[in-house]
């Protein structure tokens, strides 16, 4: 393979990224079309060859191709276009400026997620630069809608065209590096290989209506009970669950001295609780977050709901934890139900330590001599989980070191990547690409 000039690929990156920050492609309503066609003319000015799929006016996922020998099914670099909304008034940078500062890119899209996209559009181009023989496919595909559920993006590109998201491998957002693990100054590397489960509830409380001047046993008041209910949810004391990919998790930065072993259970134990993302990752977490009752002062409710945000670990059912949930409330007159927005299909957690983990992991290690590589859980939502439900192993990974001030920007004010950062996810996601393809 002949050398790569690093520099005038990183000038050329920062070029690209720029010019895609400043297509606004805010969702709602997305118009995220320009933004498929600019990263498309890209490819297309080198022959790769482009289809541009459209989902709604002006919405368009872009899928580029560049052909393997078939000895081995594809890999799929995934990003989104859209972007979450500005609130401008907020920001001391133009929003849709790509404007370089101080060695940062500032603009919307900066670290959620056009900076990636940028990366792997440097990979793919690179890849057909130098000729690199593929022993796979390389699928580069830039979807709509992220930031809305995925309905007009990856959900739909799942729904219709499942000959595009036949590959055996993705990589997209939902991880990256970091400077520091809780307070503590380290190189960690979280690769998400799953994320948790949206698992909605409503309560429904019954009880006798009747008029609030009259006294009223307390049991048949629909509000009383439901608040009965909701207190025995926020009172329930669950234990830490441990999956098989937060035991490697956990071991890993035991062995780098970053918290206690899981022999020194109780120390560990402890640590996860006095960290709330850390908790988050190992426990089903539970939120009410809606109530209603009453229409009146004077009239006692027949009839009050609350609704309950909960999130399931990897491998949970939900019919499970619908079943744990009532025998907590135990109360007949409180019914509790799956909420109906809920996504129809359950995720299936896929497998993490896989050849295309294991690649990136080695891919870390020989760039960043002390990193600490752990597999990661997305506690939010990304596109992975459309790719997972068909059992592909779909990992959240931006080959970044991000600050804690630069991961603030996602969905935040002045959101923007550093220069050094989009240097170096250029060179590992071209290198994760190099290994897993050629
Ligand atoms: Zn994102």
């Amino acid at each position: 393979m002949p050398a790569i000039d690093w520099p005038s690929v990183h000038a050329e990156a920062l070029d690209i990224f720029g010019r895609y920050l400043r297509i606004d492609t805010s969702n709602p309503p997305g118009r995220e079309r320009a933004a498929a066609r600019f990263l498309g003319s890209v490819l297309e000015a080198e022959g790769i060859r482009c289809e541009y799929i459209e989902t709604q006016p002006e919405r368009e996922i872009l899928v580029a191709r560049l052909d393997g020998d078939g000895s081995k099914r594809p890999l799929m670099l995934c990003n989104h276009t859209d972007v979450v909304p500005v609130e401008s008034q907020y920001w001391t940078v133009p929003a849709f400026g790509g404007e370089v500062r101080d060695g940062r890119v500032y603009g919307r899209g900066a670290v959620d997620m056009k900076g990636m996209g940028v990366m792997q559009l440097m990979a793919v181009l690179l890849a057909r630069r130098l000729a690199l023989p593929l022993t796979r496919d390389l699928v580069f595909c830039a979807v709509p809608d992220e930031e809305a559920l995925g309905r007009w993006g990856m959900r739909w590109l799942c729904e219709h065209r499942p000959d595009v998201v036949d590959v055996e491998y993705e990589l997209n957002e939902g991880g990256s590096g970091s400077d520091e693990f809780e307070g503590q100054s380290k190189r960690v590397f979280a690769i998400a290989t799953n994320e948790k489960q949206v698992c909605w509830l409503r309560l429904t409380a019954v009880g006798t209506p009747g008029h609030g001047s009259f006294p009223h046993p307390s049991d048949s008041n629909s509000a009383v009970r439901l608040a009965r209910a909701v207190q025995r949810l926020a009172e329930w004391q669950r234990p830490l669950i441990f999956t098989p990919e937060t035991t490697a998790y956990v071991e890993r930065l035991a062995d780098a001295g970053l918290l206690p072993t899981l022999r020194e259970r109780a120390a560990l134990d402890s640590a996860i609780h006095r960290s709330r993302p850390l908790l988050a990752m190992f426990m089903n977490t539970l939120n009410v977050t809606m109530l209603q009752s009453g229409i009146k002062a004077n009239v006692i409710p027949g009839r009050s709901e609350a609704v309950v945000d909960c999130r399931l670990l990897p491998g949970q059912s939900r019919d499970d934890w619908l079943a744990e949930v009532i025998e907590r409330v135990g109360d007949p007159n409180v019914s509790v139900e799956f909420h109906e927005d809920l996504d129809p299909d359950e995720p299936v957690p896929v497998a993490w330590d896989t050849e295309f983990y294991r690649v990136i992991e080695a891919v870390i290690h020989d760039a960043i001599e002390d990193a600490v590589v752990v597999p990661g859980m997305t506690v939010g939502g990304t596109d992975n989980r459309f790719l997972r439900q068909r059992g592909i192993p779909a990992y959240g990974f931006a080959p970044c070191i991000v600050s804690s001030e630069e991961r603030a920007g996602f969905h935040g004010n002045d959101e923007y990547l550093t220069v050094d950062n989009l240097n170096l996810g250029c060179e590992l996601t071209f290198e994760i690409v190099r290994r897993m393809c050629s």
